[in-house]
């Protein structure tokens, strides 16, 4: 029997395409997410230095990454480790948007935090360990900033979508599904990267969706292959950890890309990328063939795909 998505995701439906919503489209600065360009978000996992991030951005930035990311609040799987600088990080980051032009992603992980971590920067990122804070995700919704919603690594779809559902109840539109890979019974690597939720995100939501190689894997080796898998599956962009001398960063250092390995996984991608172009640029001219207006076919298409 076909799955009906619409029922399955019913505590979700706002999320789900629709003939009047076939696909979010967010705006940050010039950059357009959920649109025809694949986004790129890269920077270290934690804000440490303002040469570490200044040489960062500079490099992402010239190898065609449109967003910087970096962590100011760290939610650590330890909480013996480093937790992050805190206000000083936001500080650095807005200097590195000033600097380079690049919009900012960082994580809050508490309400209290919103309205400081909105005024640096121009995505929220809610992480993994918070995609059920609810209180949290009413705060982000509030600030009218963009959500980056990276799906909880024990979470269903179901539950990641109720979780961009709450975002939307709360008055904002501008949610950025991320999957960042999730625990199964599988150990070799930090997580087991769900490719296939990437498909049925794309499919049934018409929210952006982003792909985050680095957390999935846990190791940099790793990356660059889990980078191509997610554009071949639909991804609007990655979320990929950069840092100058991975070996000595303070966290994330195993699965962080050099700035050679970051250059070498954008020219690497490039094939891929254009097939993605491709890809668009067929589906358009169907829906033209079929001699249909783009709202009817994107009723059609939502229909065919959701129901
Ligand atoms: C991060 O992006 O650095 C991070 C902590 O991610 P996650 O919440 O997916 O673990
Ligand atoms: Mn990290």
């Amino acid at each position: 029997m076909r799955e009906n998505w619409h029922e399955r995701f019913a505590e979700a439906s706002d999320c789900l395409k629709s003939a009047k919503c076939p696909q979010t489209i967010v705006h940050v600065l010039d950059v357009e997410i959920g649109g025809d360009d694949f986004i790129t978000m890269a920077g270290p996992c934690s804000v440490e230095t303002e040469s570490q991030l200044m040489s960062t951005a500079n490099h992402v930035r010239r190898a065609g990454a449109r967003i910087l990311r970096g962590g100011a609040f760290k939610p650590r799987s330890s909480p013996y480790t480093f937790q992050g600088l805190g206000l000083e990080g936001l500080k650095l980051l807005a200097r590195a948007r000033k600097e380079c032009g690049l919009a900012i992603v960082t994580e809050v992980m508490s309400e209290e935090d919103v309205p400081t971590v909105a005024e640096y920067a121009d995505i929220l990122q809610i992480g993994s360990r918070s995609m059920e804070n609810y209180s949290l995700l009413e705060a982000a919704a509030h600030s009218g900033r963009p959500v980056l919603l990276k799906r909880g690594m024990v979470a269903t779809l179901a539950d990641l979508l109720r979780s961009a559902q709450c975002i939307l109840d709360h008055g904002n539109p501008h949610v950025i599904l991320c999957e960042r890979g999730i625990r199964t019974f599988e150990t070799a690597m930090r997580n087991t990267f769900d490719v296939a939720a990437i498909a049925l995100l794309k499919q049934i939501s018409h929210l952006p969706v982003i792909a985050d190689p680095s957390h999935a894997a846990g190791r940099r080796d790793m990356v660059p292959m889990l980078a191509r898998i997610a554009v071949a599956a639909g991804a609007d962009g990655l979320l990929v950890e950069v840092h100058p001398n991975p070996d000595k960063a303070w966290s994330d250092g195993e699965q962080s890309l050099d700035f050679a390995g970051f250059d070498k996984m954008m020219a690497d991608l490039k094939p891929y990328l254009a097939l993605r172009v491709q890809a668009l640029h067929d589906r358009e001219l169907s829906q033209c063939d079929r001699g249909r207006p783009q709202n009817e076919a994107a009723e059609s298409y939502s229909m065919e795909a959701v129901g």
